[in-house]
């Protein structure tokens, strides 16, 4: 395996720049902080670089330089679907969708999960500990046992069930906790200056984050290099937007690819405090939020990275948007139907906000747009279909064949 470039971490307030220790943020003036890379080797050594398959293929710009740290599940590698009828049906050029529900464990928080538990395994901690909606806690709580460490993971009262049972199962240490994730997670990052465990929240650690940068260059790889025009990435905290919109901008700083695509962030209306925010030309309000089906969305303030998101946002053309809760779901069926992708409520918000965009002419509709699935259908709880049995013959069981394909 190809050693990590990575360099430093970096302020992204003041530049003030880190050696690779585990810091949380900058000294000087509290900012976060990002890795940063040799972009001079990436551009000599060109994409051949990468060797192997799935996430740790692209360990030359990920943050872990021995490989008995990279801890996996089989993460990453996840397909980029061409959607002709759906894009038909919404009216675009051509739809891709970065279906990453295949993940170990359903969800896009793999890819952030191998690099935080990797991470703890280089500096040397025995535990880590989330606070989670149900997938970070799932994902955290299946690396954590995987690289024989110990997980306390704190759940969401109003998780699915299936999420519950999953966190169940992979950690020793489950704790529902009540309200949702803002009203936790600000004393939960308070504790974690205690180190008593190693910091799997999504507020800030650098190298957790780092993880879903792998996005970008699994898309730039399936499309051979010719990256989409937009991708639309969902946004609860903004790991997953931040760490996509810095794998492009390394990509195009080294050369491999001509431009970046424009980025979207994704949000539920419900808890749509970024997209309120670039709507309306200010700072980010911390929202008061409820239930939505989007549960892996459901942050009302995203703290600093949110303020990142918008910063990307508006220096970057970025669009920002969101979607209400049963535009979200009508997503889900129509894109079963229409494709066969059964996808959760969380991880088709970015597709119910790009239709929606669509609809209101905000996006050019002669575009190559990608759509990040971010979560698989099967950890979504609800009434299924009705059990009662019939009981058939030969001749009823030809009349309702007959029936249903005529
Ligand atoms: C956590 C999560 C997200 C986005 O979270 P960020 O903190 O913004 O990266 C998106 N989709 C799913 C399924 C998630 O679990
Ligand atoms: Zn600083």
């Amino acid at each position: 395996m190809t050693d990590s470039l990575a360099e430093n971490l970096a302020c992204i307030e003041c530049g003030a720049v880190y050696p690779l220790t585990y810091r949380l943020e900058c000294d000087a003036c509290r900012g976060l902080l990002e890795l940063r890379y040799d972009i001079a080797g990436l551009r000599a050594a060109g994409p051949g670089l990468f060797a192997g398959s799935g996430l740790w293929r692209y360990a030359p710009v990920l943050p872990i330089a021995d490989p008995a740290h990279r801890v996996t599940l089989g993460e990453g590698g996840t397909p980029l679907l061409d959607c002709p009828r759906l894009a038909r049906e919404l009216g675009v050029r051509r739809l891709l969708l970065k279906y990453d529900g295949a993940n170990p464990t359903g969800t896009v928080k793999d890819r952030s999960s191998a690099t935080a538990v990797a991470a703890a395994l280089r500096f040397g901690y025995g535990a880590t500990s989330v606070v989670s909606s149900g997938n970070a806690g799932s994902s955290i709580a299946a690396y954590s046992s995987r690289a024989g460490l110990r997980s306390l993971i704190f759940a969401y009262e109003r998780a699915s069930a299936p999420k519950l049972l999953h966190m169940a199962a992979t950690t020793a240490n489950l704790i529902v906790y009540k309200g949702v994730y803002d009203d936790l997670i600000k004393i939960w990052d308070r504790l974690v200056e205690e180190r008593l465990f190693f910091d799997c929240g999504a507020s800030r650690n650098p190298y957790k984050q780092e993880g879903k940068k792998t996005l970008a260059y699994e898309i730039a790889e399936q499309t051979g290099w010719a990256v989409p025009d937009v991708v639309v990435a969902p946004v609860a905290v903004g790991e997953t937007f931040i760490a996509t919109a810095r794998g492009f901008r390394e990509m195009r700083e080294a050369g491999w690819i001509a431009r970046a695509p424009q980025m979207v962030a994704a949000q539920a209306t419900r808890a749509n405090a970024v997209a309120r925010a670039f709507r309306d030309g200010g700072a980010i309000t911390p929202l008061k939020i409820g239930y939505t089906v989007a549960e892996g969305l459901a942050a009302g303030d995203p703290g600093k990275k949110g303020e990142w998101v918008l910063r990307l946002l508006r220096d970057g053309k970025g669009l920002a948007g969101d979607a209400e809760d049963d535009e979200i779901l009508e997503t889900q069926r129509r894109l079963a139907r229409v494709e066969g992708v059964w996808a959760g409520p969380t991880g088709v918000a970015t597709l119910a906000v790009l239709t929606r965009l669509l609809a209101h002419k905000q996006l050019d509709r002669e575009q190559t747009i990608c759509a990040i699935i971010s979560e698989t259908g099967l950890k979504t709880e609800g009434e299924p279909p009705s059990r009662a049995g019939i009981a058939f013959d030969f001749d009823s069981l030809r009349r309702l064949v007959a029936e249903r394909l005529a």
